[in-house]
């Protein structure tokens, strides 16, 4: 499934493709077609007007969208991005790829998303935090710690959730931290939260390899995208004795036949900026990447990456999508012949969601957890989902991304079935 940070696919084209997945998914389960109808459209849409005033006095207005999906699980739970092209069809698709996330990982949420259309590259952080606070102001009445919980997406970090729990907060008269999640460790944020995405990504590989009868002890392991997703996701499975053979970033691909030194190559990209240059690596392009001879592939930079003609040269047995939809739709069907396993992103990549779950439970509570609590908790909600997809793919003898959505899919419908429609 496409439609990401680059937005390859338009809103619209996006928006299809997950309606056709979820319809695929109530098909293959025997849903009534009446609750495809319900969950086709969300519970409620917000569109609010942002105007903010520049230094020189000059007055423009964004555009800010909160989409409420459905709240049948729990909480409304999704983040918000700061991008020019965001409109209503891209965030109404995310809101709904997040309920589906959270019904995968089995979190008591159920899904939203924001976004304000905006450059964030070509404003001051002052604009930025008045468009954040007036935003959250337009919002107010709609988000809350039991109604709707945002989080950082695109270029949205740990400093606007702090500002919009601040704005929150003010307006309510009261500090409601568990109002946002994704906040400064210092200010109730969870930690772990930064590398939870990326640890996932590996536990979900580990269970992967181990369904497949891979020693993931010097399993060969390419990686695209060495950002927060892809360079904790390649620590934690270099932890576990894998050997990341190659790595790329906006910039290229390096390569290395014996494995690379994870915590040198972060720190060479720190000081760098790049992957490239990395002493003892050489250079590759990033097709020749997806062409590797490795055990496992790891797409966690941009969406769309893996097309057909990609997928037809991948020689890894297993795909494991840490980038939101990193594979197309044709991509994924050829993936699929040649029997390489998938792990789908909306399980691959939702480790950083159920961090975010723990961060509210702890805001909720007051209290504060240290890291190792919260990567075993965020281990066991893995794995647990992890085999709640296989057991879906043997019993209804389908792919595991047709699976993730039939699970998900199917626990927001018997939600949406026993709560009724009142009156
Ligand atoms: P990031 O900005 O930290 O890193 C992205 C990386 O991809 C960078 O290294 C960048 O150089 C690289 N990149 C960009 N274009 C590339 C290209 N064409 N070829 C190779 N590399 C390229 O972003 P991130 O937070 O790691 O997110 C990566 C993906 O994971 C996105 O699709 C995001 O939506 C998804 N995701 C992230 C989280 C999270 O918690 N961070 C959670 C769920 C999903």
């Amino acid at each position: 499934m496409s439609g990401g940070d680059g937005q390859v696919l338009s809103g619209k084209a996006f928006l299809e493709t997950v309606l056709k997945s979820v319809k695929k998914a109530v098909e293959l389960a025997n849903i009534p077609q009446d609750i495809y109808e319900f969950l086709k459209i969300p519970k409620r849409i917000v569109i609010v007007s942002i105007p903010i005033k520049h230094k020189d006095g000059k007055i423009s207005n964004y555009i800010g969208y909160r989409v409420q999906h459905s709240d049948a699980l729990g909480p409304y739970k999704g983040g918000i991005r700061y991008y020019p092209t965001v409109d209503l069809d891209e965030v109404t698709a995310l809101a709904m790829l997040m309920t589906y996330k959270c019904a995968a990982l089995s979190l008591p949420f159920g899904g939203a998303k924001g976004g304000v259309a905006c450059n964030p590259k070509t404003l001051s952080l002052e604009e930025i935090e008045r468009i954040t606070r007036r935003y959250t102001h337009m919002i107010s009445d709609i988000i809350g710690p039991y109604v709707d919980i945002p989080a950082p997406d695109v270029y949205t970090d740990a400093r606007v959730m702090a500002w919009i729990m601040d704005t929150y907060s003010q307006l309510k008269g009261r500090q409601v931290p568990e109002v946002v999640t994704g906040k400064p460790v210092y200010l109730g944020g969870c930690e772990g939260r930064e590398e939870a995405t990326g640890f996932g990504v590996c536990i979900t590989t580990r269970e992967a390899c181990k369904l497949l009868g891979i020693p993931l002890k010097g399993a060969r392991i390419a990686i695209q995208g060495f950002g927060n997703v892809g360079s904790y996701a390649a620590l934690h499975l270099s932890n576990l004795g894998a050997k990341i053979v190659a790595v790329s970033d906006s910039k290229g691909a390096v390569y290395s036949k014996e494995g690379l030194n994870i915590e040198r190559l972060i720190s060479h990209k720190k000081s760098t900026g790049t992957v490239l240059g990395f002493p003892g690596a050489t250079q590759i392009s990033e097709r020749e990447l997806f062409e590797l001879n490795v055990e496992v592939l790891i797409p966690a930079a941009i969406e769309g990456v893996i097309t057909k003609e990609v997928a037809e040269k991948v020689r890894a047995k297993v795909v494991a999508e840490g980038a939101n939809g990193p594979t197309t739709t044709e991509g994924s069907l050829v993936l699929q012949e040649k029997e390489v396993f998938i792990v789908p992103d909306i399980l691959a990549n939702a480790g950083g969601v159920t961090a975010s779950y723990f961060e509210w439970i702890q805001n909720l509570q007051r209290e504060h957890w240290p890291r190792d609590t919260v990567l075993k908790m965020l281990e066991e909600k893995m794995v647990k989902a992890f085999s709640d997809v296989v057991d879906t793919m043997k019993k209804m003898e389908v792919g595991t991304r047709d699976a993730v959505m039939v699970l998900s899919v199917s626990r927001v419908a018997l939600a949406v079935q026993t709560l009724g429609i009142w009156p």
